[in-house]
């Protein structure tokens, strides 16, 4: 049987921030943040403004390793207290949260999810683009360059890059050139649209928008290192006439 929120009272909840924008989480983070009793939250990335005028005691969790953060969290959720554990966008990716949630289950602490908007959707909304076009590409990649994480080799960027689709690549400003060589030797075109967005929806959000050709250029002119998605895919070219079916007269769709 599947179990509902309800059916399974938590006292950890893992939490989306957002992108950076306080206004960019959902009201059950922000009820969640108010009447929290301990907030441990990833302080490279999560904009502090959330914690504001709340009464939890905070801890910025960027200084700890995985067994300092649970064992902060598990005392304060076995007595009961309402814990939140506040990771940046969305907690599903790249949030590291796994590790967390595994050792909970192994403590038998009850704890539950609350999704935030993604980088990678703050980017689009900052470039004022839908990632699927019609008859362009319907299909978005959410990936990587391999790093000091390693990337298995059957998701390596090139063959990613093969499909064509609308790709948005995550923490990997910082070898900008790779990552155009390997999406070149994947098979986009040099003329391809590439757009890097740093700090979305933050006050000093910069936008910089070019080609595969020339975007490691500017990314190095602009000094940008991270904090920043890379979106690429012949979806940002705006030149293109397609458009949705599912707002035209003659289309009857149960969507809208
Ligand atoms: N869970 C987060 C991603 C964490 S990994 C999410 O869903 O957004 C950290 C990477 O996310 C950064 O290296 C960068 O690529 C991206 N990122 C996080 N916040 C960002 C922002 N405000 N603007 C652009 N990229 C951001």
């Amino acid at each position: 049987m599947s179990q509902t929120a309800q059916a399974r009272p938590a006292t950890i909840y893992f939490v989306g921030a957002g992108p950076g924008d306080p206004e960019l989480l959902t009201l059950k983070g922000r009820r969640l943040l108010d009447s929290a009793d301990l907030v441990v939250y990833a302080g490279s990335l999560v904009n502090p403004a959330l914690l504001d005028g709340i009464r939890a005691e905070c801890h910025d969790s960027a200084g700890l390793d995985l067994a300092a953060i649970m064992n902060l969290m598990i005392p304060a959720g076995r007595a009961g207290k309402l814990v939140v554990r506040l990771h940046t966008g969305d907690p599903a990716m790249y949030g590291a949260i796994r590790e967390q949630m595994q050792w909970l289950e192994r403590e038998a602490i009850p704890y539950l999810v609350v999704p935030g908007v993604s980088s990678a959707f703050a980017a689009a909304a900052a470039l004022r683009r839908e990632l699927t076009v019609p008859e362009q590409t319907q299909t978005v990649i959410l990936t990587r360059q391999a790093g000091r994480t390693p990337v298995p080799e059957a998701e390596a960027l090139p063959r990613l890059a093969s499909i064509g689709a609308s790709m948005c690549i995550f923490l990997s400003v910082g070898m900008m050139e790779q990552v155009v060589a390997d999406l070149l030797a994947g098979g986009y075109a040099a003329t391809t649209p590439v757009a890097v967005v740093e700090k979305a929806s933050w006050p000093d959000e910069r936008i910089l928008r070019g080609t595969l050709e020339d975007i490691a250029g500017l990314v190095t002119e602009a000094g940008i290192r991270k904090t920043a998605m890379i979106l690429v895919g012949p979806a940002l070219d705006d030149a293109g006439q397609s458009a949705s079916r599912l707002y035209a007269e003659d289309f009857s769709h149960g969507c809208r």
